[in-house]
């Protein structure tokens, strides 16, 4: 009965009304495990979309959640403030690059990097630059389904294609191609000094994804892209934007990607575990000096304020979920889930139909060579006990950083047997 409801009534993530994808009713949820109405349980390879690092239902950030909901939920932002905000910023500055401390908190990621692009063209009002209006990124990327959020997706494989010649027209460049472990060569410097060369009187930002390209095709590239697209954006006076909603918080090893490189940028974004997955929540982050700048311009405010700014409950748990994950060996948590499932996976490179198999940190994708029928292999996957959820081509896990080894290896070996029959 509920499930027709939910079939007849209820929208599900890039779905049909007409002919919806099968979804399944959960009773609970623990650590790894999805338990299903129907008594199955599931462990789970998807961690909800990067966000539950410490696995559900975590003692730790229940007891945050109950303390903070017996003081009060959630205040209105504008002229109050509170403990739980001002803690997390505390905790945020200890990991975060030394420049970076004005932070800008909001309720989803797609809106933090609509934040982040109005801070960009903000900054330039501010300066009295008025051409710079547009913006940069690469190729293959993904940074959410608002309005200005789609426009940097890729226009042509990205999910939003249909909104092409609606949407504000932005500025592309090929997709990295050197990956994370080859080897560097310097032509990849000539394309993209090209492009800004050409254009950077018209260009506010540069925002990508570091390290890791999620949603927009799971790829992971070299570290050199970011310090030499931070030296052009200092040659150019183009602001560089990081995306970490995905890659924030410990999963490719490193607390943040920028790590890899030791680049910081001018603004960046975080969200997605940044709640360890318990609450929506996201931040922007970005320097006294762009702050200042937007605060002695034109308009003399930062212009956005959402409703749910700075939600309490929300910054409680994100406390938690720090604490925790601050109390981990996070290097050797991560190379421990990276050699486990780079142990497994690699079966999969002999795989006929397997295009491509990569590991990096918690991470672990198997390309394969046709588009998968996500309705049939999900069947396959919840038959041999995991929840995992394919896009496209690709088969992919980033499991949560609590999972045991024997619970990630039966993981990593019922993707291989689902993988094995596929043609
Ligand atoms: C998920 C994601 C977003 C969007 O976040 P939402 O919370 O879904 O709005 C933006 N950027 C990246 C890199 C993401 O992975």
């Amino acid at each position: 009965m509920s499930l027709d409801i939910d079939k007849r009534n209820i929208w599900h993530p890039y779905t049909s009304m007409v002919n919806p994808l099968t979804t399944y009713l959960i009773k609970k949820a623990n650590r790894v495990h999805i338990l299903l109405e129907n008594g199955n349980s599931l462990i789970d390879g998807m961690s909800s979309w990067w966000a539950v690092i410490h696995g559900y239902n975590h003692p730790k950030l229940n007891e945050a959640l109950k303390i903070q909901i017996d003081n009060f939920s959630h205040v209105m932002f504008g002229g109050l403030t509170h403990e739980p905000a001002i803690e997390l910023t505390k905790r945020l500055l200890t990991i975060l690059p030394e420049s970076l401390d004005k932070f800008f908190y909001s309720d989803s990621g797609s809106v933090a990097v609509e934040v982040s692009m109005k801070m960009a063209l903000q900054y330039f009002n501010a300066i009295g630059n008025k051409e710079k209006k547009e913006f940069i990124t690469f190729r293959s990327g993904y940074f959410g389904d608002t309005w200005n959020a789609m426009s940097v997706c890729d226009p042509y494989t990205g999910m939003h294609k249909i909104f092409n010649g609606k949407l504000p027209i932005q500025n592309f460049i090929n997709k990295p191609v050197i990956n994370y472990n080859d080897e560097w060569d310097n032509s990849q410097i000539s394309e993209i000094e090209k492009i800004l060369s050409k254009k950077h009187s018209k260009i506010a930002g540069f925002i990508l994804e570091p390290i890791v390209q999620g949603a927009g095709g799971m790829n992971f590239y070299h570290p050199n892209y970011l310090k030499i697209i931070r030296d052009l954006c200092n040659k150019y006076d183009i602001l560089l934007i990081f995306d970490e909603i995905a890659t924030g918080f410990g999963r490719t090893g490193k607390i943040f990607a920028l790590e890899h490189a030791n680049v910081t940028p001018d603004i960046l974004n975080i969200g997605k575990a940044i709640t360890g997955g318990y609450i929506t929540f996201a931040a922007t982050v970005t320097t006294k000096n762009i702050a200042e700048t937007i605060s002695n311009g034109e308009n003399k405010v930062f212009m956005h304020g959402p409703t749910f700014m700075g939600n309490a409950l929300a910054c409680s748990v994100a406390c938690a979920s720090f604490d925790l994950l601050m109390s981990y060996n996070l290097k050797e948590m991560i190379r421990n889930i990276e050699n486990i499932i780079k142990y497994h996976f690699n079966y999969a490179k002999e795989y006929k139909n397997v295009n491509d198999v990569r590991v990096l940190g918690a991470i672990g994708v198997i390309e394969m060579k046709k588009n998968v029928n996500i309705e049939e292999i999900q069947k396959l996957f919840v038959e041999k006990g995991i929840w995992v959820r394919p896009f496209g081509k690709l088969i992919y896990i980033m499991p949560s950083f609590i999972i045991s080894n024997e619970e990630l290896a039966f993981l990593c070996k019922k993707v291989l047997e689902v993988v094995e029959t596929l043609d």
